[in-house]
């Protein structure tokens, strides 16, 4: 499951070394994908959001490159044109372009409406090597003779759907028509709908495809929130938030196997109808499971990741975290599971304070901040009283193993104590 060097991907050393003083240690899953095919020159629909690490995906093979080719563009011409919806986006794209190719001296530019057009038909002038634009003000710098886009043999679409979204697919055509036939082509998009696939077609050559958007699932439509809450506390906060009769169908993610039981066992306790899947589980038990919650009659799945891919359920209302994942991108993968087919969806996520830092980790990763949300925990009752079990001994998945003891021991005053929380993680890694 590991995730490849920058080296191993083919990275060049001074781009690599631009990465490393960022703190990214391995690439993400769409730049593992996407960078060898892009050095190879080839055309890629991604099907992948904001938060995947796709600006480095692009951006890093766009800049390598062209420093390995480097010859003057032209007055007012640029070797690639990067189009983004959104201003914000597209300043966005140009400082991520400055930091992955400071070590490479490389002109960037970038055009967008809502401010004065001149200091951006100066930076043109004499030609930049990489030229990120919202359609509108670029349509408007092409017509007034500005900007030239004869010579831009890679062209990126980012974020497609939203740009179809916004009404900018005519702009876009139009730009397209202005681009040199003999290019290399990149189109984005967290979605795929009709149009944006015809628009693919139009502009792609023979493109390698690769899709990583949760189950095609826009993350933004999740409601996503956090509950900061002691570790002792999480499975009575659980049960009481199940209360809640919206919570129709409900996966419950726990990093552990071992974790995953002691849930499904505290939320039965609690008049929860809940079970749990994971790796220990034989084939059948596991098969059963999921058959009782695709039917309906158990209500709360508790999963590890591991065990629920492959799990293939519509309708699921919630996705809580129940353990903060140390892999950010778990998460994405995790609520990815609700709000699927076009439907809303909700994510809780469950914060203890030793988990801030992964809960950080994913903010960045997203680019989103959670929304905090409060519950008031009921006063312990019997279901809280959890029997003393013997340790078992748990089968570690990956051997790699991420244990950190001495948490979760009661921090508040508990009935019964409890054993230390330990983790048999398939992946450790650390928070970025
Ligand atoms: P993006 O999807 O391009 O908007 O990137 C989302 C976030 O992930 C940004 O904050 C990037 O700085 C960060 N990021 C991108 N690639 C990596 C990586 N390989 N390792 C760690 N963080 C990364």
């Amino acid at each position: 499951m590991t995730l490849p060097s920058f080296a191993e991907l083919g990275v060049s050393e001074p781009i690599r070394a631009a990465l490393t003083a960022q703190g990214y240690t391995a690439s993400t899953p769409i730049q593992a994908r996407a960078i060898p095919i892009l050095l190879a020159g080839k055309d890629l629909l991604g099907i992948a959001q904001t938060g995947s690490g796709k600006t480095a995906a692009f951006a890093v093979p766009i800049l390598q490159r062209l420093s390995e080719h480097r010859e003057p563009a032209g007055a007012r011409s640029t070797h690639a044109l990067i189009l983004a919806p959104t201003r914000e986006l597209a300043i966005q794209i140009a400082d991520d372009c400055r930091t992955y190719g400071k070590n490479v001296g490389l002109r960037i530019a970038v055009i967008y409406g809502g401010v004065g057009q001149n200091p951006q038909v100066q930076a043109m002038a004499r030609g930049v090597d990489i030229l990120i634009a919202t359609p509108g003000r670029l349509l408007d710098l092409i017509e007034q003779g500005h900007v030239r886009l004869d010579r831009a043999r890679t062209f990126v679409l980012d974020e497609a759907d939203r740009m179809m979204d916004m009404g900018f697919i005519r702009d876009v055509r139009r730009i397209v028509a202005k681009l040199p036939r003999d290019r290399q082509s990149l189109l984005f998009s967290a979605t795929m709908p009709t149009d944006i696939a015809r628009l693919a077609g139009e502009m792609l050559r023979s493109p390698e495809r690769v899709d990583l958007a949760p189950s095609g699932v826009a993350v933004e439509r999740i409601e996503q929130r956090v509950i900061h809450v002691a570790a002792a506390d999480k499975r009575r906060l659980l049960a009481d938030l199940l209360r809640d009769p919206g919570m129709t169908r409900v996966i419950v993610f726990t990093r552990t196997k071992h974790g995953a039981n002691r849930v499904a066992e505290h939320l039965d306790r609690a008049k929860v109808a809940a079970d749990a899947i994971h790796g220990n589980k034989s084939q059948s038990a596991r098969q059963r499971a999921l058959d009782g919650f695709r039917a309906g009659h158990v209500r709360v799945l508790v999963a590890t990741d591991i065990a629920s891919r492959g799990i293939d359920v519509d309708d699921i209302s919630h996705v809580v975290n129940f353990d903060i994942p140390n892999v950010p991108e778990d998460y994405v993968h995790r609520i990815g599971r609700t709000a699927r087919a076009g439907s809303g969806g909700a994510a809780i996520a469950l914060c203890d304070p030793s988990e801030r830092p992964f809960l950080k980790a994913i903010e960045k990763l997203t680019r989103k901040t959670l929304v905090v949300a409060t519950h008031e925990l009921p006063a312990a009752g019997p279901a809280d009283r959890a029997p003393d079990e013997p340790r078992r001994h748990e089968r570690r998945d990956g051997g790699r193993d991420g244990a950190r003891h001495g948490r979760g021991r009661n921090q508040r005053s508990s009935p019964a104590p409890r054993r230390e929380r330990d983790r048999d993680s398939y992946r450790s890694h650390q928070p970025r």
